[in-house]
């Protein structure tokens, strides 16, 4: 399977031994996503498809780092050679901020709320992208709940406010209330990622306490009409104890709405952390039902400027990685 049995065998597996010197800039530590808190990862590249590589010398993945840049990276009996991505901030070629690093809901499946980090000022989250202004083609902006959904979306909202400057693409990933899309499309902003997070309302009750997952569902429906299909995301996680039948149901509803469905493999952490990872298997299964619902859509994410739609290094992207 060339690429794609080697990236879901990486996103299957949890971590990476590293030969050789890694160059500065190529180690990613991350406030969110799946690697909250983690050792930090690298980024490998093969063309334009991209693999974030956790870092973890007891994982099954084996990166050999040359001297002149290449590197050679096998897993699960596939090896592939390409490069070492520079970091931006937090993933190649974007300047990718949490706002607030601690959050008041409880998911399961989230590091954030036990890590209670802080809140970055505006003045901050400026300072952060004019480091790396030069090196990035996009912005994105994703956060934790400090106080509330409504005062968490307000700060966004300034925070996005002040990083017009720029010039350059800006895409948003918060919890949303039903003023979101509006708000956030007013303010100029390119992308938005609203993450149903669980294939099912009744696993998202069960793991999600607190938060209404028909304020997302609806909120992306509102998003597609003023960002365009294509341009809005939704995370979904692999592995919570969905079955493959209640994960491609999710997926074609998504579709349906015009929304790109970002599949994540599920990293076991906080009350999952007893769960099994996702197989290679299942992942490329379920990529495989992603790009057929795509395909009889006409829904094509490849023009994805921001977040994980554009960095693709967590997920099989059905539009890239297949
Ligand atoms: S795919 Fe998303 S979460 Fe993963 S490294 Fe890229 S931007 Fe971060």
């Amino acid at each position: 399977m060339g690429w794609t049995g080697l990236k879901a065998a990486v996103l299957a597996g949890g971590g990476c031994r590293i030969e050789g010197e890694l160059p500065p800039g190529a180690v990613a530590r991350s406030t969110a996503g799946p690697g909250a808190g983690g050792a930090g990862a690298v980024f490998f590249s093969h063309g334009n498809r991209r693999v974030r590589v956790p870092l973890g010398a007891d994982g099954p993945a084996l990166l050999i780092v040359r001297d002149d840049g290449s590197a050679e990276l096998s897993c699960g009996g596939e090896r592939v050679e390409g490069r070492l991505e520079p970091v931006g901030l937090h993933c190649p070629r974007q300047a990718f901020i949490t706002v607030s690093e601690s959050c008041l809901f409880d998911c399961a499946y989230c590091p954030v709320p036990g890590s209670r980090g802080p809140r970055k000022t505006v003045e901050e989250i400026v300072g952060l992208v004019e480091s790396v202004a030069g090196s990035v083609d996009a912005i994105s902006l994703t956060s934790g709940v400090a106080v509330s959904i409504e005062e968490e979306e307000e700060y966004v909202c300034r925070v996005v406010g002040a990083l017009r400057r720029f010039g350059l693409p800006i895409g948003v990933s918060i919890f949303p209330t039903p003023a979101t899309p509006a708000r956030l499309y007013a303010l100029g902003v390119a992308e938005v990622k609203f993450n149903l997070e669980t294939a099912t309302p009744e696993l998202f009750a069960a793991h999600c306490p607190g938060l209404p997952y028909g304020t997302v569902r609806d909120a992306l429906a509102a998003a597609v009409p003023l960002f365009g299909r294509g341009h809005v995301f939704s995370n979904v996680l692999v592995g919570l104890g969905e079955t493959d039948d209640e994960l491609d149901a999710c997926v074609d509803e998504l579709v349906a709405l015009g929304v790109v469905p970002v599949l994540r493999p599920l990293t076991p952490a906080a009350r999952c952390r007893n769960l099994a990872r996702p197989t290679p298997e299942r992942l490329v299964r379920a990529a495989r039902h992603l790009s057929r619902a795509l395909g009889r859509a006409g829904l094509d994410p490849s023009g994805a400027v921001s977040m994980c739609g554009a960095c693709t290094g967590c997920d099989l992207a059905a539009w890239r990685d297949l």
